[in-house]
């Protein structure tokens, strides 16, 4: 028997109806001869309800009552879908992290996991039981319940196939796979077949939805395969696996955007040593992420300092740097919440020259101006203006015929 874990998102479990169709999904696959444990979201919405509920209560929640807190969602939509299974004339038992026990380290609402015990998941398949395993919830050594951090249910299905070393891990959703675009963005976007571990993880960080980064870091550390298909239509999904040295590898697979972006620019600033630390250092210090950074030399022995951050922290960013603008003798804050970063990612770019220029060739014939350039080993990402983000998609999509899954020679 092959042993599937199944992890079913926030919107396949959104209502009843939903909750039914994904224990007649289980209860199909079971039938087809498949082990099945089951991972489930809260129901849509729920966590983000919860976490407002306590903000407006708190100042300053503490984390450990947030975890308790948030972890609801995750019980409610776990003991809903066991008694679904149940329903149906299947036995299923649901599970809280504790109970498994799913043991993560004590940071509370960002713990890592530690240890997942099999025992019981074990027991309950060999008794053709269905265990239903609340995801994003774990129990840290003293007791107290964690949660995993925002998103975090696929890296716990990753978690769950890791330690029960299962077949595959499947992670259902509302879209039927990994896209080569968003389809609401361009027409021909073409569902992947099979992507890479490496270039999905880079997809999912640049910003495509579909998977947590950290599921896919985790599943590639631990050689889970993982594959992601819709819990709303038939289908094989896309599967992400180990590069294979013998298959054709498109130069370009996809594409990511990001719209959550932000750009803050330190104008004129004295270009001596320390600046880089100097602007960045109270930046980290509020735990505001940098994603990308550039720094031009002036003429006049002064440097422009430029990088991106999440929108979010937009303002909070632009008002440290304005503090600090005295201290640095630099000129000027400017800053641009407006922009987008869109990313081609493909291995096969390693091997192949070019892919820059193509990307930049579409872009400059629509007329769009390329504000920032970062680059690594399999990815290109472009900052650019808000307004452009569909056509540059568009443009880049076209440009190398991703519709047709372009293949290098
Ligand atoms: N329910 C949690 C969240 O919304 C975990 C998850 O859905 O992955 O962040
Ligand atoms: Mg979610």
């Amino acid at each position: 028997m092959t042993l599937h874990i199944h992890k079913y998102g926030g919107t396949s479990v959104g209502s009843l109806d939903r909750i039914r169709a994904v224990a007649g999904n289980v209860a199909k696959r079971r039938d087809a001869g498949d082990d099945v444990v089951v991972v489930v979201s809260a129901m849509a919405g729920e966590t983000n309800r919860l976490e407002s509920l306590g903000q407006e209560l708190s100042d300053q929640p503490k984390a450990r009552e947030m975890d308790v807190l948030l972890s609801a969602g995750e019980q409610v939509s776990a003991a809903l879908t066991a008694m679904a299974l149940d329903q149906l004339g299947y036995r299923a038992r649901s599970y809280l992290g504790w109970q498994v026990p799913i043991v993560t380290d004590t940071n509370h609402m960002k713990a890592r996991f530690e240890c997942i015990e099999t025992k019981r998941l074990k027991e309950d398949l060999a008794a053709s039981v269905i265990p239903v395993v609340a995801g994003f919830q774990g129990i840290d050594a003293g007791g107290d319940i964690t949660t995993v951090g925002r998103g975090g249910s696929d890296t716990s299905a990753v978690a769950i196939a890791a330690a029960l070393n299962a077949d595959e891990c499947r992670i259902y959703t509302d879209v039927d796979g990994v896209y080569t675009a968003d389809p609401r963005i361009v027409d021909g976007a073409r569902k992947m077949e099979v992507v890479s571990f490496e270039e999905m993880l880079e997809l999912a960080s640049l910003g495509s939805k579909v998977l947590h980064p950290r599921a896919v870091e985790y599943a590639a550390n631990s050689g889970v395969t993982l594959r992601v298909l819709s819990s709303f239509n038939e289908g094989e999904g896309t599967l992400i696996t180990f590069e294979d040295a013998n298959m054709e590898q498109p130069v370009v697979s996809g594409i990511a955007h990001a719209i959550d972006e932000a750009k803050l620019t330190v104008v004129g600033v004295p270009d001596v040593p320390g600046v880089a630390s100097t602007i960045l250092g109270p930046i980290a210090d509020a735990s505001i992420e940098v994603d990308m950074i550039v720094q031009n030399i002036g003429s006049d022995g002064t440097t422009d300092f430029t990088f991106t951050v999440k929108r979010r922290d937009y303002d909070t960013a632009k008002g440290i740097l304005s503090g600090l603008l005295k201290d640095l003798g630099a000129r000027d804050v400017l800053g641009d919440n407006a922009i987008v970063k869109v990313s081609v990612v493909g291995v096969g770019m390693r091997s192949h020259a070019g892919v820059a220029t193509r990307m930049f060739n579409a872009l400059a014939e629509e007329n769009i101006n390329i504000q920032m350039i970062s680059t690594s080993e399999i990815k290109i990402s472009v900052v650019i203006a808000e307004r452009y983000l569909e056509l540059a998609v568009r443009s880049i999509h076209k440009v190398f015929e991703l519709e047709n899954g372009d293949i290098a020679e």
